[in-house]
């Protein structure tokens, strides 16, 4: 047991580290960041297992992070006292990648860096990123709990594979020793290490030490000790005063909490008092992550009780349209015991998320009035996700309408920009309905023979090919007293578009066609219910109809295609 095994790394562990170690030069000083906010992760989670089970913390209930140096030996060391690994969670963990969606990330580089740099943020990269800055990197990790002769000992050069021993740690937790590349002398500095603590983790709860040395007192005593001391704040950013956080901070936060590299697109954070109190602090993520469409994915919202870490991506606390939601939810009432099936029914958590969702809508509310190119990014990442929400949260349908997108025939773009009130501001005289169409692809929707009549009267039409539009129109039948209408099912009825002359001269033709339509109608009587004469083409002869409230054809073809 005792013996030195070596592994190798699952294939893609090797890729990603060659891609990271290139891509991610540029900025290499983050490796300390995510080394640091690991940490950090490990101490939340010791302190919520203590919470059942208080020996854990073996009389070293001071959780923190100690950063050490040896210019000698080249190292840089990044020493915890959180909850550990054992042996199996540092083969899983640090051996695997356990991120879903991994073979579409490799799948859509390009071998441009710049470009993969972005990408490979978008993965998040974490512990790997000590080989930007170091050719050997030894993990020795002992989990909280576990005796004395349970250590592990990882140790890697990044190429491809790993050796695993088991060691004697006395303090549980996990010392990370970075043995620094030939050209990363710069790091073994002092000055250095604080200044990129404090750029990048001052947010971070727990304190960062560093040693220092006290001045010397006057005469010829000898120079006192070094000791440990804070780099950092340490103190849990959500709950400091908002007039001193800095935007930095708030958006070095959001990428720990977030295990995202981008910066955030925006944020809310208020303490709210009342019934329930408590502190939020939300953000939108600027581009949405390789597993959005995953059920199993994590990283949401975390709960924390009294600033202690209860549980990641607490899915209670938002509803799934609003899945794309970061950040963290301190609540001063719940238990430190509250469990994910106590959260299931309850009042307060219903309460918390309530006031959440107001927030996060109002912070789009806002990007959308006064920030029109953040609105634009956010749509493009998450409008699909959000458009659920017509459908899961009655009591915001208004407010979440007021924020869908679409395509439209007001300028045949495929980008969705129109909003439902920017259509209405500009519906004709007498138009008194929304129109729009729903077909598999922008192309199809725009292309199609229902719109003829509609561009020669010059009416919008909105355009909606997104596979969640069904979803969508079948749950918001109107805006603003306006019905939406789909411009391919039942009788068209264009009202007072129609003036009285064409009304009368429609009728004409009608008369006329009468004996062709019965004709019509008998050959294609099991095909068709109905036949009729149509006004709503100028160029094509014929097209098909869904009946007024039947399936429209574009549901039909997709549950046909799903096997119904
Ligand atoms: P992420 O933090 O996004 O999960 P990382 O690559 O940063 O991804 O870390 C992978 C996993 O390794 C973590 O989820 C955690 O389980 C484990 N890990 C990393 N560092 C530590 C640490 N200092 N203490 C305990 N576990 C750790
Ligand atoms: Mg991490």
């Amino acid at each position: 047991m005792s013996e030195k095994q070596t592994l190798g790394f699952q294939a893609e562990v090797k890729q990603l580290l060659q891609l990271m170690i290139h891509s991610l030069y540029s900025n290499k000083e983050i490796f300390l960041r995510e080394l640091v906010s690991n940490a950090s992760d490990a101490a939340d989670k010791l302190r919520f297992e203590a919470i059942a089970n208080p020996a854990l913390y073996e009389d070293d209930a001071e959780l923190k992070i100690r950063i050490t140096f040896d210019a000698d030996a080249r190292t840089l060391t990044i020493a915890d006292n959180g909850i550990g690994m054992s042996r199996d969670e540092v083969i899983e963990h640090i051996g695997t990648i356990a991120k879903s969606g991994t073979r579409a990330f490799f799948d859509s580089l390009t071998g441009d860096a710049r470009k993969d740099a972005n990408l490979i943020g978008q993965f998040g990269v974490g512990f790997y990123s000590a080989f930007i800055v170091a050719d050997r990197v030894t993990l020795t990790t002992r989990r909280a709990g576990l005796p004395a002769d349970a250590g592990v000992r990882w140790e890697s050069a990044g190429e491809g594979e790993y050796s695993i021993e088991a060691v004697d740690k006395a303090g549980r937790g996990t010392e990370i020793v970075l043995h620094l590349r030939e050209d990363e002398g710069e790091l073994l500095n002092d000055w250095r290490l604080r200044s990129i603590l404090r750029k990048y983790s001052d947010h971070i709860a727990i304190p960062i030490e560093m040693l220092s040395t006290p001045e010397a007192a006057d005469g010829d005593e000898p120079a006192p000790a070094a000791v440990f001391e804070p780099v950092n704040q340490a103190s849990a950013l959500w709950a400091r005063p908002k007039s001193e956080i800095s935007d930095e901070q708030y958006r070095e936060f959001y990428k720990h909490v977030a295990h995202d590299f981008e910066d955030p697109l925006a944020w809310t954070h208020a303490r709210v008092e009342g019934r329930q109190e408590y502190t939020e602090l939300l953000y939108i993520p600027s581009r949405a992550p390789f597993d959005l469409w995953d059920r199993e994915r994590k990283h949401g919202v975390k709960l924390y009780v009294r600033r202690v870490f209860i549980m990641d991506d607490a899915d209670k606390l938002m509803p799934l349209y609003l899945r794309f939601v970061k950040g963290v939810i301190d609540s001063a009432d719940l238990s430190l015991n509250v469990s994910r099936e106590i959260l299931q029914g309850s009042k307060d958590i219903d309460a918390i998320r309530a006031g959440c969702v107001k927030k996060v809508l109002g912070v789009l509310e806002d990007l959308a009035s006064n920030e029109a190119d953040k609105y634009a990014t956010f749509w493009q990442a998450f409008g699909n996700v959000l458009k659920e929400g017509i459908g899961e949260d009655f009591a915001n349908k208004d407010r979440i309408a007021r924020l869908l997108r679409f395509a439209s025939t007001s300028n045949d773009s495929n980008v969705q920009n129109v909003s439902l009130a920017d259509y209405v501001a500009r519906m004709k005289d007498g138009q008194d309905k929304i129109y729009y169409i729903t077909a598999d692809s922008f192309a199809a929707a725009k292309n199609s023979p229902h719109l003829e009549v509609f561009r020669k009267k010059g009416v919008e039409v909105l355009l909606l090919s997104d596979r969640v539009d069904e979803w969508v129109t079948g749950h918001l039948t109107e805006f603003d007293g306006k019905a939406l209408v789909s411009v391919a099912k039942g009788e068209l009825d264009l009202g007072q578009l129609e003036d009285e002359a064409e009304k009368e001269a429609q009728k004409q033709v009608e008369e006329t066609l009468q004996p062709l339509i019965e004709r019509v109608g008998k050959a294609l009587t099991e095909q068709v219910r109905e036949v009729r004469v149509t006004h709503r083409l100028t160029e094509s002869p014929a097209c098909l109809v869904a009946s007024e409230h039947g399936m429209s054809t574009h549901l039909e073809r997709l549950l046909k295609s799903a096997g119904q």
